[in-house]
């Protein structure tokens, strides 16, 4: 094998919130080799996203070892984790995908304003980023005018514009139906053809499948970890579904799970979200893609970008992104 591009020595997390302590990870040791593909799947509460978001710097374990590249970054300041995340890790989420009034070019434009370019080589790398995930002809749509799957592309472009050497993706397609799923793994193998490395978590085992590698998380535990066959996406089927994307004019998008809701709809029909962005939401949401800190609405401390509670008053920290 060749070189190491991320390695977890017996990690732990341990969430505490008043008197309830839980023990999200219980010494997971793990290492991805550079221009892997890896799926890390598990039930829902098994841990998954603790580990994703300690391997991306976006938090840090209670105990053990992060490496990425062969460089510890335990002692580093938040500062330097920032720059690191910058340069070598691009993320893929879920939810709290896309700026909603901005274009798909605004959206992929947003992590590079924070990497020193000049505003024109950042339209270069933006446009590059997204002919990389076959959006060379939908720049200018907005996330309302794409469909999911196209969503999820404009994200995935997002995430490589720094040219990042790994690509983090949490449940990618847990908002998508069968068809864009299968569409964005194909767009994730792709990428990792051309040599990126990465790791997809997902509680589905189909999803799992589209990478070469399967680790199994049980109870904040490794179970599993075993190499397979993995199901390839043919470049014929990507092409016919990038033709034959349809999308109906007018959706709203929910900014939380990016579902495509009616054009009168106030509030999303699949989670409730509030369908009016704010400035001040548009703002908690590129912190969190950025992988900056985030204010409590309560009580102003700032918080880690993918923090469920507030580690000073215990709020949710959902409520950042209610707060308009
Ligand atoms: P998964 O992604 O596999 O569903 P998570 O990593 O999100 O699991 O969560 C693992 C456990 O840690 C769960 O019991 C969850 O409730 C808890 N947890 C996750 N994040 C926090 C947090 N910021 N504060 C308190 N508990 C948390
Ligand atoms: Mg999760």
């Amino acid at each position: 094998m060749g070189d190491k591009a991320l390695e977890l020595l017996n990690v732990t997390k341990v969430y505490r919130m008043g008197d309830s302590v839980v023990h999200a990870l219980k010494g997971v040791s793990l290492e991805i080799f550079a221009g892997e593909m890896v799926s890390i799947m598990g039930p829902s509460g098994c841990g998954k996203s603790t580990l994703l978001h300690i391997a991306g710097c976006l938090d840090k374990p209670t105990s053990g070892i992060v490496r990425i590249g062969g460089k510890d970054v335990m002692s580093l300041d938040d500062g330097q984790l920032a720059r690191i995340r910058n340069r070598h890790i691009g993320f893929v989420f879920q939810s709290f995908n896309l700026l909603p009034h901005e274009s798909a070019l605004n959206n992929v434009i947003v992590p590079i304003q924070y990497s020193g370019l000049s505003r024109k080589q950042g339209l270069e790398a933006a446009k590059k980023a997204l002919r990389a995930v076959g959006l060379g002809d939908r720049m200018h749509h907005r996330p309302n005018e794409l469909s999911g799957g196209q969503r999820q592309r404009v994200a995935i472009a997002r995430a490589i514009v720094n040219e990042p050497t790994i690509i983090l993706a949490d449940e990618p397609t847990g908002a998508l139906d069968w068809q864009s799923g299968r569409e964005v793994m194909g767009i994730l193998q792709e990428l990792n053809r051309q040599g990126r490395t990465i790791v997809v978590v997902t509680h589905d085992r189909d999803i799992a499948r589209y990478a070469q590698r399967i680790v199994e998380l049980k109870d904040g535990k490794v179970v599993a970890d075993r190499k397979i066959d993995s199901v390839i996406v043919p470049a014929h089927e990507l092409e016919r579904a990038q033709r034959d994307a349809q999308v109906k004019p007018g959706l709203q998008i929910c900014v939380k799970c990016n579902f495509a809701n009616r054009p009168q709809a106030k509030f999303c029909s699949n989670c409730g979200f509030s369908l009016h962005v704010t400035p001040r939401q548009s703002s908690t949401i590129m912190r969190r893609m950025l992988g900056l800190m985030i204010t409590c609405p309560h009580c102003r401390t700032d918080n880690r970008p993918f923090a469920k509670y507030c580690i000073n008053c215990g709020e949710p920290m959902e409520n950042a992104l209610k707060a308009g």
